[in-house]
């Protein structure tokens, strides 16, 4: 007698389809804490083991294929392992990882920077993008001689102390423990888009000299700024004497081949990057007006240069890989084509996507622009991201890990939210993931939990 097959619900399925990922973490959990090395790794019930990555796709450590959209955390405009970038990178492994010189390559580098990049006048380079949010928040103080900065609500900056307030709801404590008060009493933190909370907050606080904000919704959460609000905020700033930061971890080289500000055409006091300048290895750039670059430069006034001037090291920072990789990807973004055709792939995401809501009924917003996209399920979700409300849209994230387990037993890697388009996804890689999304809907409406 045929027995009518029950279908296993998303958690008994995840756990079948990975046990390699299942028993890895369990080995990882006497090793590192929580078996993660990224804060944003961490995964009920265990996180899936990946082994190798090419163009579009990764593979598992069971061997199970992937479309990826987490691309590097974003780093991966032009796919995994870009013929270009990977052959840059093996030839300059050739000639060594570290110099521990000053070397050519890193002059070609600055020099691509202040081709793409408006407000580039003079580079730095870091290691990551948590250096360089790290360095321009000190080259804008040391500047300004003054120690406040004002912040938005869920903008991400990295994970340095001066990042941690602001960052996740409630919004007036630290994310992270071990941030001594002193250090968040520095920052200012405000919510998005609202210009008279900027005025009030500048002409309340002679200490601040600082603004930093992410000038679109790039990272995990964060509401795109009204483009009129840009503009107010750089007319503001201009006129009170505040350096502002456009933090284009993300949106640099992803909304423009000169970032965000070139997109919008506001072009901000200093940049902070990483990710795709380094062509998606360890690195990071800080780029702004050189009379506030120069705060960086030694004179060889000895007093000046031991008390006024910003001290920056880094033993990596121009390691001759990483260096080679941010030249290969920034000549190919130079071309322009790379940035235009992921935003294209992103609307064809975003509408898709949004699509499968409507058509299942299911309660929730698609958003982000570009090549940037994030799926927000719950009621109320479209109306939080129209009135700009991040606490409330940061704290639905009650359906995500299903979501995104879901999208995982399609074969989809969603970062947490959502994530990238990059040139290796074509038409169809996109209709793979909208039918995965799809599928994953269904599965999750069927099990109730949307
Ligand atoms: N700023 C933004 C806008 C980011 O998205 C990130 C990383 N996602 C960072 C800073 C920190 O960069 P990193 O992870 O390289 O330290």
């Amino acid at each position: 007698m045929a027995v009518s097959a029950k279908r296993m619900t998303i958690d008994e399925e995840y756990w079948q389809r990975f046990p390699t990922s299942a028993e890895l973490f369990a080995r990882a959990k006497s090793a590192i804490p929580s078996g993660v090395t990224h804060d944003g790794r961490n995964f009920s019930p265990f996180p899936v083991y990946m082994s190798r990555a090419s163009g579009a796709y990764k593979w598992d450590a069971d061997g199970n294929k992937f479309l990826d959209h987490w691309m590097g955390h974003g780093s991966l405009l032009l796919g995994h392992n870009h013929p270009v970038v990977t052959q840059a990178v093996m030839d300059a492994l050739a000639r060594g990882t570290h110099l521990g010189a000053n070397h050519e390559d890193e002059l070609d580098w600055a020099e691509l920077v202040r081709r793409l990049v408006p407000s580039a006048e003079e580079v730095r380079f870091t290691g990551s993008g948590t250096e360089s949010t790290m360095l321009a928040l000190r080259d804008a103080r040391a500047y300004s001689g003054k120690p406040k900065v004002i912040r938005f609500q869920g903008n991400f900056h990295g994970w340095h102390d001066y990042a941690m307030i602001g960052y996740q709801p409630p919004f007036d404590s630290p994310t992270s423990a071990g941030i001594p008060d002193v250090v968040s009493g520095t920052m200012v933190t405000l919510p998005p888009s609202d210009i008279e909370a900027v005025k009030r907050a500048l002409d309340a606080d002679d200490q601040i000299g600082t603004v930093i904000l992410e000038p679109a919704g790039g990272s995990n959460g964060v509401i795109p700024p009204d483009v009129q609000f840009l503009r107010e905020l750089r007319e503001l700033t201009t006129q009170r004497g505040v350096v502002l930061i456009f933090d284009e971890v993300i949106t640099g080289f992803r909304w423009s081949p000169g970032g965000a500000q070139e997109y919008y055409g506001i072009i901000p006091d200093m940049t902070t990057m990483a990710k795709i300048v380094a062509g998606g290895m360890p690195g990071g750039a800080v780029a702004g007006k050189a009379e506030i670059m120069e705060m960086q430069a030694f004179t060889g006034d000895a007093k000046h240069d031991r008390f006024q001037r910003v001290l920056q090291q880094g033993t990596f920072n121009c390691n001759l890989p990483c260096t080679a990789a941010g030249i290969a990807a920034l000549r190919i973004v130079a071309e322009g084509e790379a940035t235009e055709y992921a935003a294209r792939m992103g609307d064809l995401v975003r509408q898709g996507m949004s699509e499968s809501l409507t058509r299942r009924g299911v309660a929730g917003v698609v958003y982000g622009e570009r090549s940037v996209f994030h799926v927000v399920l719950g009621e109320g979700m479209a109306e939080a991201v129209e009135q700009k409300d991040v606490t409330k849209l940061m704290g639905a994230r009650g359906a995500a890990a299903p979501l995104r387990k879901a999208m995982l037993l399609e074969g989809v890697d969603f970062m947490r939210t959502g994530g990238f388009t990059s040139i290796a996804h074509g038409d169809e890689e996109i209709s793979f993931s909208l039918n995965a999304f799809d599928h994953s809907l269904e599965r999750l409406q069927a099990e109730g939990i949307v």
